[in-house]
Parts: structure tokens; sequence; C-alpha cells
């Protein structure tokens, strides 16, 4: 590849944001060096499969995806022209030397993206037992995997997304589950109290066990001190639930730990402006650690949700790599969700004055939308197999629509989906 751009752009962060960037600097004619910084070994690879397909037995009839690898090698290294630094912790930002440092050495950057995500919360008291697991890594998943083949008596710590879709598909193996929620309503952060509430019916729709309002009290296991193995999780209110894979879906903190001593604002990720800019020159965040204010809603957001990652990694390499034209980044959320045979989808956001169901009904199985109302306006719209709904709605938000016309409009699709 011949160079006329002198710049080096270094991506610390070898996951979806960080390759979206890769692939989006080429496109917008960038033909410096560039480096791509991964903690992992793993080339760049997919997470929803992981607690989705990636867990169901491999007997199920769909063929287990062995490593959802989002680009091969060969594809980074002589199309995009990369040179990869897999298995690579960044561990410190010095701005003045305009350096990432790492075990290996320190790597001279021009321009910089971070894309370090997020990593899961530990159960405290956990460390070296075996059989307790998050699950944000291939690595995690191929454990999780591992004990699910096995039949593992399955004790889900969290009814949060991720938590539920491993219950979900510990269920449909046969395996005994139960989801641990500490929380009196699963899911309130997510979708909001009321539909927090009608998802999690879910669970108990499908035979899985879920216990809100009680936080885990210990673990307990057995083993010696060496070698422990989990054996039953003990709740606060003194149950007891036998254990052999505790899968711990609690939260995730943004990935910044490295930036501890960089001049970069730490707040809940790292705080940048609209176009994904620090606010030190040449360097940019995007995905899971980015904390940005996003002009769509008006407020400082700091999603997890695959869309958003994407997006923002590309996003942030085009502004980086021409700043003069730098361009906002601004999105009505969206996340999806596979529990069961159920697609979950969300768009926009949930602090609302008002929920209403509009179609369907949350007390039965089946296809149903609810929509979110702040004020005036259509803020939010939940679906639960509404596929071909929920970017209708994505778009109704953008675009401003009032609650009245939002009524109107689901009121229509009602009509349509039911003939
Ligand atoms: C199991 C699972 C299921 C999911 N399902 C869905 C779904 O159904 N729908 C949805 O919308 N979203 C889903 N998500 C969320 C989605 O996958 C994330 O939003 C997305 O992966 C974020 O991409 P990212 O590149 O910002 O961060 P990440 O994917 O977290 O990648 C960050 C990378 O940076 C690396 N890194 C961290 N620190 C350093 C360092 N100091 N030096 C070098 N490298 C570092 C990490 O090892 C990691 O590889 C799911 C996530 C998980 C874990």
């Amino acid at each position: 590849m011949s160079t006329t751009d002198r710049r080096r752009l270094v991506v610390v962060g070898a996951s979806l944001a960080g390759l979206r960037a890769v692939e989006a600097a080429r496109k917008a004619g960038f033909d410096g060096e560039i480096v791509l910084i991964g903690a992992e070994q793993h080339l760049p690879y997919d997470r929803p499969p992981l607690s989705k397909a990636f867990l169901e037995p491999a007997d199920a009839g769909t063929p287990v995806p062995d490593h959802p690898v989002l680009r091969s090698e060969e594809m980074l290294i002589s199309q995009l022209g990369v040179h990869l630094m897999l298995g690579t912790r960044a561990t410190g930002l010095d701005t003045d030397r305009r350096v990432v440092v790492t075990a290996a050495d320190d790597v001279a950057y021009d321009l910089l993206i971070i894309a370090t995500g997020a990593g899961a919360r530990e159960l405290p008291g956990t460390q070296g037992i075996s059989g307790v697991h998050s699950l944000r890594t291939l690595d995690d998943a191929i454990a999780v995997r591992a004990a699910l083949d096995d039949g593992a008596r399955t004790v889900v710590v969290g009814a949060g997304f991720i938590g539920s879709e491993v219950a979900s598909t510990a269920s449909k193996r046969g395996l005994a589950v139960t989801v641990v929620e500490a929380q009196p309503t699963p899911l309130v952060r997510a979708i909001g109290p009321v539909m927090g509430e009608a998802i999690a019916s879910l669970h108990q729709r499908n035979g899985t066990a879920l216990r809100c309002g009680v936080g885990v009290g210990r673990i307990e296991s057995v083993g010696t001190a060496e070698s422990r193995r989990v054996d039953s999780v003990v709740l606060e209110d003194g149950s007891t639930l036998p254990a052999d894979l505790v899968v711990v879906g609690i939260g995730t903190a943004p990935a910044v730990g490295w930036l501890r001593d960089s001049p970069l604002t730490l707040e809940n990720g790292i705080v940048c402006d609209e176009t994904l800019w620090t606010g030190v020159e040449g360097i940019y965040a995007a995905g899971d650690v980015a904390n940005w204010y996003n002009p769509l809603v008006a407020r400082r957001q700091r999603l997890e949700h695959w869309t958003s990652a994407a997006e923002q990694g590309a996003a942030a390499a085009r502004n980086a790599v021409d700043p003069n034209s730098a361009r906002p980044y601004s999105t009505v959320p969206y996340f999806w969700s596979d529990w069961y045979d159920s697609r979950i989808q969300f768009v926009g956001i949930t602090d609302a004055d008002e929920v209403a169901v509009v179609d369907g009904d949350t007390d039965v199985a089946g296809r149903w939308v609810a929509l979110y109302r702040t004020g005036d306006a259509l803020a939010g719209a939940l679906t639960v197999n509404g596929q071909a709904d929920i970017m209708k709605y994505r778009a109704q938000i953008a675009k401003g629509t009032s609650w009245s016309d939002a009524l109107r409009f689901a009121e229509k699709r009602r009509v349509l989906a039911a003939r």
C-alpha cells in the first residue's frame, strides 16, 4: 500500500467499534499507517451471538458458530492494511509524547481512537471459584457453553438482557434454571418498571423460575483451597439454590482504568462532545466506552448497544481523519434481545411520563407494542415480536412525532397487522 498521508492512526480496542473505525478510516481515503491494539488474543468478533446461538446445543439443528469473527486476519492485514497488535493491553496514555503505553512497547499516534468497551462487573468474593462466570468475552462463552453441555444446574444472577438470554437458552435445553434479581422489578433502567415487569413474565411463562427483590448472600463452593467449584447460591432470605453454573449478569463498567493518569475526562466512560472528540487533540472515543452528547435526545449517553457502537466507530474515524469537516453523531438509541422464541426490541429513551400498550396484550404470549411518552412527544417504543414495526417508530421518534400523532400511527399499524 503506497502511503501519502504520513499520519498514524492508532485504534485501541479490537472489537466492533474499533473494527468499524479502521474500515471507515480507509473508506474515507486515509492511507496512512493504522495500528489496531487489542487486549484479547482473538480477531475482532461479534458479541451478541455469545449469549444466543453460541450457547445452543450443537445438535439443535443449527450449526454453532465456533468463533463469530467479524473480519479475517487476511482481510485486516492485506486489504485494510492494518498492523495488528492482538493480545496486547494498553496500560497508559501519554498525550505529551503522543504515545499509547503497552507492556510490549510504546505506540506513537497522530490520531487515536479509543474503543475499549466495557468489562463485566464481578460478584464480590467469587474470584477463583470455578463454575462462576460473567458473559462478556468469547472465552467466557466457551466456558458457559461447556457447562450447559454438561447439563449444569444453572443460576443466573441479574435479570438483565444478557443474563435472561442465558436463562432462556438453558431452559430451552431443558436444564433447571433460576434467575435471581435483587431489584423488585427487572430491567427498570433499560425499559422502565412497567415494561420491565411485563418482559420478565416471559421467564415464568417459559418455565424459568424468577426470584425478584432478593439479593445473593453468598456462593457456597466445594473442593480444596487451591481448586474450588461452585456448589450452591445462598440468597439473602436464606434459601439455597443448588448450582453447577452461576452466570453473573450484574452490569458492566467502562474499560477506562488504563486512562486514569491521562488528561481525558473520565465520568461514566470517556466524556466527549457530539463529534466523539475527547477535547484532547487527535483523540476520539467510540462504542460502549464513550459518554458522548447525543443531539437527538439532547443529553449525554453511554450506550451499550451493538448498533451505536458500530456507528460510533465509523463516525469517530471519519471525524478524526478530517476534523475540519467533523459531524455530530446523533441517533435514536436501538437495541434488541432474544428470549425464548421472542425478539424484544427497543428504540428511544425510557424515562417516560406514560407508557401505553398500543397493540397486543402483555399478559398473553405473542406480539405486542408499547409506546413511551415524554411531554407531548413520542420518546420510545418497545416491541415484542414486532420486527415489522420497530424501525418505523424509530423514524417517528427521529422526526419528533407528537404523542397524538404517534397514537394515530400506532392504530393504523395495529389494523394493518391484524389483517
Ligand atoms: C454477550 C453479549 C450479548 C450482547 N447482545 C446484544 C444484543 O443482542 N443487542 C445489542 O444491541 N447489543 C448487544 N450486546 C452489546 C454489544 O455487543 C456491545 O455494545 C458492543 O460489543 C460494543 O462494542 P465495543 O467495540 O464498543 O466494545 P467491546 O465489544 O466491549 O470491545 C472492547 C474491546 O477492547 C478491548 N480492550 C479493553 N481494554 C483494553 C486495553 N486497555 N487495551 C487493549 N484492548 C482493550 C477488550 O478486550 C475488547 O475486545 C451484547 C454484548 C454481550 C457481551
